[in-house]
């Protein structure tokens, strides 16, 4: 299908800035980008009615990172690599919150818990043993010493041990999603959806739909772990992940996230009832994928994972999948490809926590 004169002359005409994706980092880069050029006509394309990437589709966890997973991630990347990536999810919780009051996503910061299954008593004493250094490492970024050993009082079970982690919160991701698009549209940042960027050129910054090619004056790639589709070369996989989310089942809502598995299961409520996500680190092969779709294995894992610690069998009314971008390296990719375009991808899995901060970086760097 063509584009008339008119969607061409209203929509797609005399881009300074094109972003592509509607993601939190696409919207925040939008937003930033907006601060440091008042007056340019900047317009965000996103493939989908609201994002097919992660932003809409996580499990809304505003965390810098539970002991097991910091130490884990340490053995691969080394202190300095973990304490920047810790301190970048904090301060980009930060700017998100500075941005979209807390209250505007269903926003609560009331701490979180790492537990440790009965069968992993050993891991949990081996992580306890390590936590005071651990705090007084995560102090010199963050300012303070986030982990304790507890006791859970949520009547949680099979469970050999339980470590507190302060100030973590969760939000509902489509109320954040939902609060980027009002502020950018009020802002006069022109979003798009429906509309697949099919090619892109890096060294023109040009950008195909429908077969007829745009040429804004500055492309800003924001499609995280969609991005090989689009770009080759860099050192974005994507990464598929799963959430299930149950039937009422609780009598109180929990106020605080949980974590386990180096971070790679991962549950918390939504009013009364229970979402579950995660488990790559059992089907890390079948999860390295573009494709959006769910399977009965990791189904199967989450559902008696988390039946095991409630202490009784739930029933399923939600069940979806997200793709993440990851690499060899955590860190994400915020760079120029050209004069003319930018990327900033690879989230790494903690999109929520670093992305406002990512797009913020990027707006930094276009010039
Ligand atoms: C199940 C799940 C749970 C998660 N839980 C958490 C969590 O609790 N806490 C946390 O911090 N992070 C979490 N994450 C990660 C987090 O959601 C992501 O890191 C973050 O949303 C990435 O944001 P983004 O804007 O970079 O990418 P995305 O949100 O993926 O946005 C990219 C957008 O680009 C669009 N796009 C792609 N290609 C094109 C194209 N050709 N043309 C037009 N548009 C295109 C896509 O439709 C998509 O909307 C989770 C991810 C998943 C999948």
């Amino acid at each position: 299908m063509n584009f008339s004169y008119w969607e061409f002359d209203f929509y797609l005409k005399n881009i300074d800035f094109a972003v592509i994706g509607g993601g939190i980092v696409g919207m925040s880069s939008a937003y930033h980008l907006r601060q440091k050029f008042p007056s340019a006509r900047i317009v965000v394309f996103e493939r989908d009615f609201f994002s097919a990437g992660a932003s809409s589709r996580n499990a809304g966890f505003a965390c810098f990172g539970s002991p097991s997973e910091i130490l884990a991630d340490v053995e691969q990347n080394g202190w300095d690599s973990v304490l920047k990536t810790v301190q970048n999810r904090y301060q980009g919780l930060k700017a998100l919150q500075s941005i979209i009051p807390m209250a505007q996503m269903d926003g609560m910061q009331n701490g979180g818990w790492e537990i440790f299954e009965s069968s992993e008593s050993e891991q949990f004493e081996a992580v306890a043993n390590q936590l005071e250094f651990l705090n007084q490492q995560v102090k010199c970024v963050l300012g303070f010493s986030p982990y304790h050993v507890g006791t859970l009082e949520n009547g949680l079970q099979n469970i050999s041990g339980a470590i507190a982690i302060d100030q973590e919160g969760m939000i509902h991701p489509g109320k954040m999603l939902g609060q980027w698009l009002q502020i950018n549209r009020s802002a006069g940042v022109e979003v798009l959806y429906g509309l697949n960027i099919e090619q892109v050129d890096v060294e023109s910054g040009s950008f195909q739909i429908r077969g007829r090619w745009f040429h804004p004056n500055k492309l800003v790639i924001c499609t995280n772990g969609l991005t090989p589709n689009l770009v080759s070369g860099l050192d974005v996989i994507p990464a598929r992940n799963q959430v299930l989310v149950t039937e009422e089942v609780l009598n109180e809502p929990w106020d605080q996230t949980f974590h386990l598995r180096e971070g790679y299961v991962y549950f918390r409520s939504i009013g009364k009832r229970v979402l579950i996500g995660g488990g790559r680190d059992l089907f890390r092969d079948q999860e390295s994928t573009l494709e959006l779709e769910e399977t009965d294995n990791v189904y199967q894992y989450l559902k008696n994972t988390l039946e095991k610690f409630l202490g009784k069998e739930v029933n399923i009314e939600h069940h979806w999948s997200g793709i993440m971008g990851m690499g060899k390296s955590k860190g994400p990719i915020v760079q120029p490809l050209s004069e003319k375009t930018y990327v900033a991808v690879r989230m790494g899995g903690m999109g929520v926590a670093i992305g406002t901060w990512v797009g913020q970086e990027l707006a930094n760097m276009v010039e």
